[in-house]
């Protein structure tokens, strides 16, 4: 998954445990990466129809599902678009507006069809579960430790967080998360105390380039109605759920809503979860509800609305 990860488990044979996590980790990125030869995706990818094996359509159903709910922000196939951005290959470029039509065309989850366990890719279609694996695998993880009798841990995969259970002593995990603007220096923009939840981030700050000419900042996040990275009023939208895959799709889709977006579909109850917004100049931070009694933060608080 191109980042790094970490396994915590207490009880007994952890280590047998954290081992089998590592495993299964390796296990799911073989099976979901756009990279890997022996996955159902990069075989219906290179070959436009390919049957695809029961967890991958599990996972693709989900995904439409999430398309669906977010008005079509969180959208699995924009890998044309991620391609043509250089974000798959390192090459990263700003391309022409002409490019990015011709991706666009190609772009839009209509364009599957899943029928008897065979994905279709229509109109030169492509899908990209990036914006899924690791939340899908955390939940898989907590599945696999507690099968274990593991009855507290916490994985880590590129800072998305999922614990099981509390810590060893009984008390909430405390998930820090990282503040966009001062990264490197190792702060965080809050702390949220959590017991079995998903602590789930996205940001423009993880995956990005800076085009010379422009000076301007493009990152990871692509808005499948423009073909463009979305441009977001928010800097980092966390969602907490005791689903790791929801709130990885949502954090990507209502880093696309942006403020007003994301808090109108909170409200709708659409799907049922928390989150913690930071506005796109680091100034003002946004909680649930539900998180704002676990949830600390040096930053200017506002407390959403129930609407
Ligand atoms: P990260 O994986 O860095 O935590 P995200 O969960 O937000 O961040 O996922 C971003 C990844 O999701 C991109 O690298 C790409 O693979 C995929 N992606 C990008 N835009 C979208 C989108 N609109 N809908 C679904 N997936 C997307
Ligand atoms: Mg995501």
């Amino acid at each position: 998954m191109d980042t790094y990860m970490s396994v915590v488990c207490y009880g007994k044979d952890s280590e047998a445990a954290a081992e089998a996590a590592i495993e299964e980790i390796e296990r799911i990125d073989a099976l979901l990466s756009i990279e890997s030869e022996s996955g159902s995706v990069r075989r219906v990818n290179d070959t436009g129809s390919a049957a695809i094996d029961r967890e991958t359509e599990l996972i693709v159903e989900q995904a439409l599902a999430f398309h669906s709910s977010t008005g079509g922000a969180f959208d699995i196939t924009v890998l044309p678009l991620m391609e043509l951005w250089g974000f798959t290959s390192g090459n990263f470029r700003v391309p022409e507006s002409g490019e990015i039509d011709a991706a666009l065309d190609r772009v839009g989850s209509g364009k599957l069809s899943l029928t008897n366990g065979v994905l279709s890719l229509g109109g030169a279609a492509g899908i990209d579960l990036g914006g899924i694996a690791k939340g899908y695998t955390s939940d898989r993880l907590m599945e696999l430790l507690r099968s274990r009798g593991i009855e507290s841990a916490c994985v880590s995969l590129g800072g998305n967080v999922q614990c099981l259970g509390s810590k060893s002593n009984g008390s909430a995990w405390r998930c820090g998360i990282v503040h966009p603007f001062k990264k490197d220096s190792g702060e965080y923009l809050g702390i949220i105390a959590v017991k079995d939840k998903a602590v789930i981030t996205s940001g423009a700050y993880e995956r990005n380039f800076t085009d010379k000419a422009s000076g301007k900042l493009y990152h990871h996040i692509i808005d499948p109605k423009s073909g463009y990275p979305a441009e977001s009023d928010l800097s980092s939208v966390t969602i907490v759920s005791q689903s790791g895959i929801l709130a990885d799709a949502l954090s990507t889709a209502c880093y696309i809503m942006g403020l007003e977006g994301a808090i109108e579909y909170w409200r709708s109850g659409a799907q049922s979860f928390e989150m913690i917004l930071m506005s796109s100049d680091g100034s003002k931070v946004y909680v649930t509800p539900a998180l704002a009694d676990a949830f600390s933060t040096d930053c200017m608080l506002e407390i959403i609305s129930q609407g």
